[in-house]
């Protein structure tokens, strides 16, 4: 039984690195490759995403925008948005791609 999940251990393993040959999974900001299964940028990347931290905050700015012109419960954005940033680019791949 032992020799089974051996084998089967590194049949997986060679599956992967096959997979990542064709289907390489690199961070979408600087191409590092090293990135955990379900994320898309790599630790340094996260890193200097601008989280806003908007939901800890009552009546941030969001909640401003909305004021008088429709009953909204507690809102928020998670990222500040700016022009050639690491935000634009995760917005234009979960948008085009
Ligand atoms: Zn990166």
């Amino acid at each position: 039984m032992k020799r089974i999940k051996y084998i089967a251990l590194h049949v997986k393993k060679y599956l992967t690195g096959f997979l990542h040959l064709v289907y390489p999974k690199i961070c979408l900001h600087c191409g590092n490759t090293d990135i955990t299964k379900f994320h898309v940028l790599c630790p340094y990347c996260y890193a200097q995403l601008p989280f806003t931290d908007f939901f800890e905050i009552e009546n941030n700015n969001i909640d401003k925008i909305f004021w008088g012109r429709m009953p909204l419960g507690p809102s928020g954005a998670a990222l500040f948005f700016t022009k050639n940033s690491i935000v634009q680019l995760l917005l234009f791949e979960l948008k085009y791609k």
